[in-house]
């Protein structure tokens, strides 16, 4: 732990909190706030690596006394940056994991990653709904809604959450569920952030073992072919299939399978979840379209579900767009096939439907159910495209604007510059004003970081 004199708010803090306290200017301090996404600069005043809700709610109480605000960060998928006017709170260290196999629950610390859980999950023949990359923070991904690769099957993760441990502006640790303080149950689901400082998260698990899934690559050169028949085909599938399709600016990276190194590609990601039905009888009209790449669809565990979607697992400096559809007309796949010429290293759509369209048993703040599919476009910035990226991404979703039925909160690149109007098309006008008056509530002097506030 640090103090110095010259810096009363880590030294306030230590005393405060069981946590490691960070103050600018060691390296301690830069390790800790720079996370996946390096291109977000983090300057906070302190850091608090958090030890247990008590510290974060010392730290809270603490903020709030000296007109400073609070945010937080996990793995830094997502984080906004944060400035000098903030104390960040550090979740990592807030490792609960509990498996409850006859509740089928999982008890979810602030700083656990998908991963951990599905491994711990696993053994007993159970699942739980984690997100394309199982490095992402269970939690965050969570209240952000989490649209996974099984989620036309199950539903958003929010829908699956049955009770939150919460540190609200007050500086209290609140317990929230259907009975107990249901309107911060019900917009901490889905509506963002700023609601508070979640600490813990119980969810369900499902009894899922494996799942078919994998993902097909073809040439570039196929990608309209393929794309016009995956359009036609995602309308026909059982809500047992989830699928995505994404164009892929591949690297030379010595860890990417040989025929993908420094490829432009279509990867069309499949994952059905069924005891009955053929997922590969479903899969074989994609199949059939053009020779493939690469085919890595097969029998997985639950637990190898990021190999669906192979998603980058070491830091990268990125910027993110996302939008929803409410349909993909061939119009719309034309400006798609555009970004084989643009910039990008991925740009994706994902078919939403099936239990994605139906409202969760306890409803909650998630928005876009309606929506056909979820589009979302990433750039590294790097030299030297660095200074392009920004203007194309924003010129890119801005030509989907007549399909565009919102955005999906996770990916609306709400941490990245995206547009405050376009993150918070996220909820519709209803819903937008019960988040406001909460928000307005339970955050009167707005603590919680306007960056993520939304
Ligand atoms: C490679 C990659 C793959 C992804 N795949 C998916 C996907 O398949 N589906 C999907 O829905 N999203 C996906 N995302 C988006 C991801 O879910 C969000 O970025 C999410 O916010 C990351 O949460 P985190 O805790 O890991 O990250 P962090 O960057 O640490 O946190 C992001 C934000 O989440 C909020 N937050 C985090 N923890 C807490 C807490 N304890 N209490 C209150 N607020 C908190 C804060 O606003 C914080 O700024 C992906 C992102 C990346 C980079």
């Amino acid at each position: 732990m640090t103090t110095t004199e010259s810096n009363a708010i880590p030294a306030e803090l230590d005393l405060a909190t069981r946590g490691l306290v960070l103050e600018p200017g060691t390296a301690e301090y830069v390790v800790e706030v720079t996370g996946f996404n390096v291109a977000v600069d983090h300057q906070p005043a302190a850091v608090l690596v958090a030890a247990d809700a008590d510290d974060v709610a010392a730290a809270v109480r603490i903020a709030a006394r000296a007109g400073l605000k609070v945010a937080v960060k996990a793995t830094g998928h997502g984080a906004a940056a944060t400035g000098p006017d903030t104390i960040l709170i550090a979740t990592r260290a807030l490792d609960t994991l509990r498996i409850d196999h006859d509740a089928r629950t999982a008890t979810i610390g602030a700083g656990v990653v998908w991963q951990k859980v599905l491994d711990a999950a696993a053994p007993f023949g159970l699942a739980a709904l984690a997100g394309s990359a199982t490095t992402v923070g269970a939690v965050g991904y969570t209240l952000g809604g989490g649209l996974g690769p099984i989620a036309r099957t199950y539903g958003f993760a929010a829908d699956h959450v049955r009770s939150i441990e919460v540190v609200t502006a007050d500086g209290v640790v609140r317990r929230a569920d259907e009975h107990q303080n249901p309107d911060l149950f019900w917009a901490v689901r889905g509506g963002g952030a700023a609601f508070g400082i979640v600490t813990e998260i119980v969810v369900d698990l499902f009894p899922i073992q494996t799942v078919l899934g994998g993902g097909v690559f073809f040439d570039i050169a196929d990608a309209a072919a393929v794309l016009q028949a995956w359009r036609l085909w995602v309308p026909t599938l059982p809500e047992s299939v989830s699928t995505s399709a994404a164009i892929l600016h591949l690297p030379p990276a010595p860890e990417l399978p040989e025929p993908l190194r420094g490829r432009t590609v279509l990867h069309v990601r499949f994952t059905h979840v069924s005891n009955t039905e053929d997922g590969y009888a479903l899969l074989a009209p994609i199949r059939g379209l053009a020779a493939p790449i690469l085919d890595t669809v097969a029998e997985i565990p639950f637990a190898a579900i990021a190999s669906v979607h192979m998603d980058p697992v070491d830091p990268i400096p990125a910027m993110e767009r996302g939008l929803l559809l409410t349909e993909l007309t061939e119009d719309a796949l034309a400006v798609f096939l555009g970004t084989a010429e643009l910039p990008f290293a991925v740009a994706e759509l994902r078919a939403m439907g099936g239990a994605l369209h139906r409202e969760p048993s306890v409803p909650n703040a998630v928005g876009g159910r309606s929506a056909a599919f979820s589009l979302l476009a990433i750039g590294v910035l790097v030299p030297p495209i660095a200074d392009i990226v920004p203007e194309a991404l924003d010129a890119f979703v801005g030509r989907f604007e007549p399909w565009s039925s919102g955005a999906f909160v996770n990916m609306a690149g709400a941490a990245t510059g995206a547009p405050a109007d376009r993150v918070r098309a996220a909820w519709d006008s209803v819903t937008k004003d019960r988040l406001d008056t909460l928000r307005a509530a339970l955050d009167p002097t707005g603590l919680f970081s306007p960056a993520a506030r939304w």
